[in-house]
């Protein structure tokens, strides 16, 4: 009788099991067609009718690279930068691993970024930002409280080496000899000067930093820098990233850009990306680029800048690379915008750039915005598509 009973026992499991089953798959099944409806009433289309798109390659004004140290490049990336979930996303997004680093050397990711621009149909070059650390009292380059650190001797040299690279510098104005390495960086070929204040711990507002404002101004670097709330690393100091404190250089005649038209954060309760534009009518010397501007937790951001008249002309297209080659970015995140031809089409595309173009370009980013780094910064490139 016992032995009977116990292979009898799973069966009303089983039973159970199914119905179970049924009853999920019945839930998620209305679930997808309650999606499905809303979707159908409050599908909006793209923030803008798309036109044209722009027929001539493109420079990507904001493009990143990393290094570990390896082949002498002077890199530096810290303990808890290197040990957080984030660091190892960033490689994958260049296809590189750590020990494929380690054994050829941070050369290889700068290869690999030429490779995949070159491999693009719509990006014809990518300025490629060193990143200078953070500076103490006396001078000296703290590797305790930098995170990241790429040398403008490295970038100077590796982007000579390949001629859809450009050089796009980083200088804290902390430095003793800021004003020199300004020149240096003028002298090699910097096409800008790129500061990320709420990690390198830099005030814009603050009036020592004048000369360096009036040097930047002299050698016709413009500075692009970060604005709003930084989530790229593990510490920022989100204040110093308040657009108003721009308000000195602009005044002193440097040509802004802010990242990421200062998406995301607030100061003194308002939005950073409106007290942004709250400072357009006063400067026309203040520009905003649109990198990263995709990214799942920005979504609005993007309405809002091409839709405003005041940034009208003032909007430069960059991809904040490898940050759009990672999860963060995905056409599936504008399900109200766009069709599920396109969100398909669009995730489905395998060079980065060609993806972030398209994804910006659907969702109603101008052709003259895709058109105007270049023109900007005086690089010439040739028609897309064309080998
Ligand atoms: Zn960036």
């Amino acid at each position: 009788m016992a032995a009977n009973s116990i292979p009898d026992e799973p069966r009303p499991r089983r039973g159970r099991l199914r119905r179970w089953g049924v009853r999920l798959a019945k839930g998620l099944g209305i679930c997808a067609l309650l999606l499905l409806l809303l979707r159908e009433l409050f599908f909006s289309g793209p923030y803008l009718p798309s036109a044209k798109p722009h027929d001539g390659l493109i420079l990507d004004m904001h493009c990143h690279v990393a290094g570990i140290g390896a082949g002498g490049s002077g890199c530096f990336v810290s303990e808890e930068l290197r040990n957080n979930f984030r660091f190892g996303i960033y490689l994958k997004a260049f296809g590189v691993t750590v020990a494929e680093a380690e054994a050829q050397g941070d050369q290889l990711l700068m290869e690999r970024l030429a490779k995949g621009i070159g491999e693009s149909q719509r990006v014809g070059a990518a300025i490629v930002l060193a990143m200078d650390g953070v500076v103490d009292a006396n001078g000296q380059l703290d590797p305790a409280r930098t995170e990241f650190y790429i040398p403008n001797e490295y970038v100077a040299a590796e982007t000579a080496k390949h001629p859809n690279l450009y050089f796009g510098a980083s200088v804290n104005p902390h430095r003793p000899d800021a004003l020199e390495r300004l020149q240096w960086a003028r002298d090699n070929g910097a096409l800008l000067v790129k500061w990320l204040p709420s990690i390198q711990f830099i005030d814009p507002a603050d009036p020592a930093h004048e000369p360096f404002y009036r040097k930047m101004a002299a050698l016709k670097l413009p500075l692009l820098t970060h604005a709003g709330q930084e989530r790229s690393f593990t510490h920022a100091q989100d204040e110093l990233a308040d657009p108003v404190r721009l308000r000195l250089p602009l005044s002193l005649g440097v040509t802004v850009i802010v990242a990421h038209a200062a998406s995301t954060g607030k100061n003194e309760g308002q939005e950073d990306i409106d007290r942004l534009i709250g400072m357009l009518g006063d400067y026309p010397n203040l520009y905003a680029d649109l990198s990263s501007m995709t990214q799942v937790n920005k979504l609005g951001y993007l309405r809002q800048a091409i839709t405003e008249k005041q940034l009208e002309g003032r909007l430069l297209y960059g991809s904040d690379f490898p940050l759009i080659n990672t999860a963060a970015v995905t056409a599936w995140a504008f399900p109200l915008n766009l069709t599920r031809k396109q969100m398909q089409a669009i995730d489905a595309m395998a060079n980065p750039w060609d993806r972030d173009v398209a994804l910006k370009e659907a969702l109603g980013v101008p052709a003259s915005v895709m058109a105007r780094p270049a023109k900007f910064f005086g690089v010439s490139l040739g028609q897309a598509g064309a080998d």
